[in-house]
């Protein structure tokens, strides 16, 4: 079962946003569960990180399938 996980940061740092790319203070990190394994993880800013949460919230934190494009080239 995949799960979806908020984790706070001890020091801020400024990070490039994963999700909008804006340099960004970043508070919190979503780390991604599959099997009782951390499969992944995502710097978000603060908007983004909400938007995400009340998708996440809206499917009960637990999500069937999260396709990523992969770590190559564009988009
Ligand atoms: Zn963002």
């Amino acid at each position: 079962m995949n799960k979806v996980e908020v984790q706070p940061y001890y020091v801020f740092k400024r990070f490039k946003c994963n999700l909008c790319d804006r340099l960004e203070q970043v508070e919190k990190r979503l780390v991604f569960w599959q099997d009782g394994k951390v499969i992944g993880d995502l710097l978000l800013c603060n908007s983004c990180l909400e938007l995400l949460i009340k998708i996440i919230e809206g499917s009960e934190e637990v999500m069937e399938e999260w396709i990523f494009k992969g770590g190559g080239k564009d988009g």
